[in-house]
């Protein structure tokens, strides 16, 4: 009975015509639905909670941008599709740091994704990473 009432709360404040800012962020991520649940329909309206969504979406903003963005641009990688050297790459560690970095290359012309794991210094030898990345699926 309680859940029940709660439920529709959530489903009216979420169709609130009035309120759009709320059903956006939950619809982009910017509130968890785990969050939302514990909300209540005071919360979902208040200003400060307005405040808290406003920093949310600029930081879920931010991390989108960085995604996109993120990441070192360099002619070292041959795209194994368009042959262009217009690539992207980003490191990361996947297991520990005994093994060698992963290196995630997307090619900025058409892109294709492809991955090379091999370490930074590989890098000043180009043609080693251009036989493992060579575009085609592992
Ligand atoms: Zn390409």
């Amino acid at each position: 009975m309680k859940y029940r009432n709660r439920v529709r709360s959530r489903i009216s404040n979420l169709k609130d015509p009035k309120n759009p800012s709320l059903r956006r962020n939950v619809l982009c991520g910017a509130i968890l639905p785990s969050l939302i649940a514990r909300m209540t329909a005071e919360e979902m309206a208040s200003d400060e909670l307005k405040e808290l969504r406003n920093a949310m979406t600029q930081e879920a903003i931010r991390e989108h941008q960085m995604a996109k963005t993120g990441g070192t641009v360099t002619d070292l990688f041959q795209c194994g599709k368009c042959k262009k050297k217009n690539c992207t790459y980003n490191q990361v560690q996947t297991r520990s740091a005994d093994e060698p970095m992963t290196t995630f290359v997307l090619c900025n012309e058409c892109g294709n994704r492809w991955k090379v794991c091999a370490q930074l210094g590989g890098l000043q030898a180009p043609q080693a990473f251009l036989a493992l990345g060579s575009g085609r699926a592992p």
